[in-house]
């Protein structure tokens, strides 16, 4: 069996963040399995996205089907059940000034990280790598670099292990992360990632901007959508 630092485990939600990051992982490692946590949340259609995305991606590069392997669906829908979130509830997305936004899963990404290190414990696989992003992130504590670095310290004292959670998009913003996911697999990701992954909190895949599907009001979309203008902005004064 391959070097566990050459094998991967991907957090892959069916967002643009995690799919960027699995592409990231399917260029740079041996071998490379997702998983996936259904934890209750409200746009449960990106668990619809990630399986499309799952079964496209390998299209884009041979040694991508050769390195992909197996997905995994964790049920954590005691998550739902202990958590007063907006993204697990139907109530009001909002973010209060100096506060926490509604949509704030508590210690969601530390509960995600732990299953994913069990799961990669027992599969060999050295490396987890996750889409938490410091740069324009939401205001989820759980998403910083210190938090991933103490999450990284604890599993491995706790288990035994020498995992790395790897975090590509941690300095990127929106906009960067469209261009990594351009230089990592060309305009055919580009495009599985506009059509195919989903964002919006509400859930909404009947309106597809050139962003890709959303409302456009909610917060995640407005953040993706600003990252899209940015990114073509540049692309557009870049060509000669
Ligand atoms: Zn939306």
């Amino acid at each position: 069996m391959t070097d566990p630092r050459r094998r991967a485990l991907v957090l892959f939600s069916g967002g643009q963040d995690s799919a960027t990051c699995l592409a990231w992982a399917l260029e740079r490692f041996d071998y490379v399995e997702t998983v996936g946590f259904d934890y209750g949340q409200r746009h449960l259609v990106e668990m619809a996205c990630r399986q499309r995305v799952l079964e496209l991606i390998p299209a884009i590069k041979p040694e991508w089907r050769r390195r992909l392997g197996p997905d995994h669906v964790s049920d954590l829908t005691a998550l739902h059940a202990a958590s007063p979130s907006a993204l697990t509830r139907n109530t009001e997305i909002s973010a209060p000034a100096g506060g926490l936004p509604t949509t704030f899963v508590p210690g969601r990404n530390l509960v995600f990280l732990t299953f994913a290190a069990i799961m990669a414990s027992q599969h060999a696989l050295g490396r987890l790598v996750g889409g938490m992003c410091e740069t324009d992130y939401s205001g989820y504590p759980d998403c910083r670099d210190d938090t991933i670095k103490a999450m990284q310290l604890a599993l491995n004292l706790g288990m035994n292990q020498r995992f790395v959670i790897e975090t590509p998009l941690m300095w990127l913003d929106k906009a960067a992360s469209w261009h990594l996911a351009a230089t990592l697999g060309g305009p055919a990701l580009l495009e599985l990632i506009r059509v195919e992954t989903h964002t919006c909190y509400h859930g909404d895949r009947s309106h597809l901007h050139d962003w890709g599907y959303g409302c456009g009001r909610c917060p995640a979309c407005t953040l993706r959508m600003s990252g899209w203008n940015t990114y073509s902005a540049a692309l557009a004064t870049a060509a000669p």
